[in-house]
């Protein structure tokens, strides 16, 4: 275990309250770290991302590259909007019997979730492109999917990557309808099947966040958190309100107009997209943090959580199937999640070469370093997290 004392949350632990007092953007506060740390324990690890830092600035340094995307991650962005649209256009133009048209909505959901994972995912770190035009064009992508970049940017880019895995903070691993992602979550007597049923429900992310978009800018409205991003508040809802007609009218009204398929059918189709692209996005995003190894840490009654920031990354985080071409490409490096929570204003496409040096980095500093080698290992660890889950926390023996 280690006895780092670094990062502060100030004031009651809720979530539009509390500010870290130490991050990756702070100065380092020695005085304060120690005078908080007093007579509790000792500061051993706040070296660790200074150092870090400088190695993998120096790797792009030394290379002359720019740490934002490139060429290659403009043709993959490419590649993946057209196998969302694609299927789309030839459905509307080419008469196709029913197995054409499955195959079709299948291939959207796979382009529709590699759209999130490696197009929009990117551009809303602001990091697909150091030109502020083409960040904001492909940022936009959101808005092929009927939601809207303000909602991500808020619940991703604030609060996950700030209070990645904090119960209370994270809304990633707040209780899913019966599904518990969290140890801290009221447990209740059904979550004891949920390693069963967890990845059906997956299927329907995307489907509920239809609707609960609207939920979730409210709450952003009314919490301030609207206006802290420079937006307002009514002009953001009536974005979103359009997004949706628009993307209703064009997904699911074309079909049923220039189709010889019945409203029904075009339905069922649509759902079936969003459950394929569903049950892909939330596998990936739960392998990184939802596994065995992965912490989910409360801050204490004062609001401090007992870890320097970027050793809180660490504990919290996994990286999987760092070898597999596939994966690295169509999901966006969310299986190098453990260097986008370290340097979330780099590019994924830079990922794997500094993979690396973040790992001897961590292995130098003494601090573990998650790591799942293949998808197969990745998805069994998070099923048996998700049976963990069931459970009384009594009964996980690594946390103990
Ligand atoms: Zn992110």
């Amino acid at each position: 275990m280690f006895s780092d004392w670094i990062i502060g949350l100030s004031g009651q632990p809720t979530p539009h309250k509390t500010k870290w007092l130490i991050g990756p953007n702070s100065k380092d506060t020695s005085d304060h770290l120690q005078q908080k740390g007093k007579g509790m324990t000792k500061i051993t690890k706040r070296e660790f991302y200074g150092t870090l830092r400088n190695r993998v600035n120096d790797y792009f340094n030394s290379k002359g590259i720019s740490q934002k995307g490139n060429v290659g991650l403009f043709v993959k962005a490419v590649i993946i909007i057209s196998i969302y649209i694609t299927p789309f256009v030839i459905f509307l133009t080419i008469p196709v019997n029913l197995w054409q048209a499955i195959l079709l909505v299948i291939l959207m959901g796979i382009g529709e979730a590699g759209i999130g994972m490696a197009v929009m995912h990117d551009a809303a770190h602001d990091v697909f492109s150091g030109k502020r035009w083409v960040k904001r064009l492909f940022a936009s992508t959101m808005y092929l999917f009927a939601s809207n970049t303000l909602n991500w940017k808020i619940q991703h880019n604030l609060l996950h990557h700030t209070y990645t895995n904090i119960y209370g903070f994270d809304q990633d691993i707040e209780t899913k309808a019966v599904i518990r992602l969290c140890n801290h979550a009221p447990l209740k007597r059904f979550h004891r099947l949920q390693h069963g049923y967890a990845f059906f429900l997956y299927g329907l992310m995307t489907l509920s966040k239809l609707v609960t978009d609207f939920g979730q800018l409210i709450e952003f409205n009314r919490s301030g958190n609207t206006k802290k991003q420079q937006s307002s508040p009514r002009k953001e809802l009536a974005k979103l309100i359009l997004a949706k007609a628009l993307f209703f009218s064009i997904i699911v009204g074309l079909p049923i107009w220039l189709t010889s398929f019945l409203w029904w059918q075009v339905l069922l189709g649509f759902a079936l997209m969003h459950i394929v692209a569903g049950m892909i996005m939330s596998t990936i995003f739960q392998m990184a943090h939802v596994v065995e190894g992965t912490y989910q840490p409360i801050p204490d009654k004062d609001g401090v959580v007992h870890f320097e920031w970027a050793v809180h990354q660490l504990r919290t985080t996994s990286d999987f199937a760092r070898n597999n071409f596939l994966l690295n490409w169509y999901v966006g490096g969310l299986n190098f999640q453990i260097k986008h929570y370290l340097f979330p204003n780099i590019s994924h496409i830079h990922y794997k070469r500094i993979a690396p040096i973040v790992e001897k980095t961590a292995h130098e500093f003494g601090i573990m370093y998650n790591l799942k080698p293949t998808f197969v290992a990745a998805l069994a660890s998070h099923q048996r997290r998700l049976k963990e889950l069931g459970r009384p926390a009594s009964e996980i023996y690594w946390l103990l």
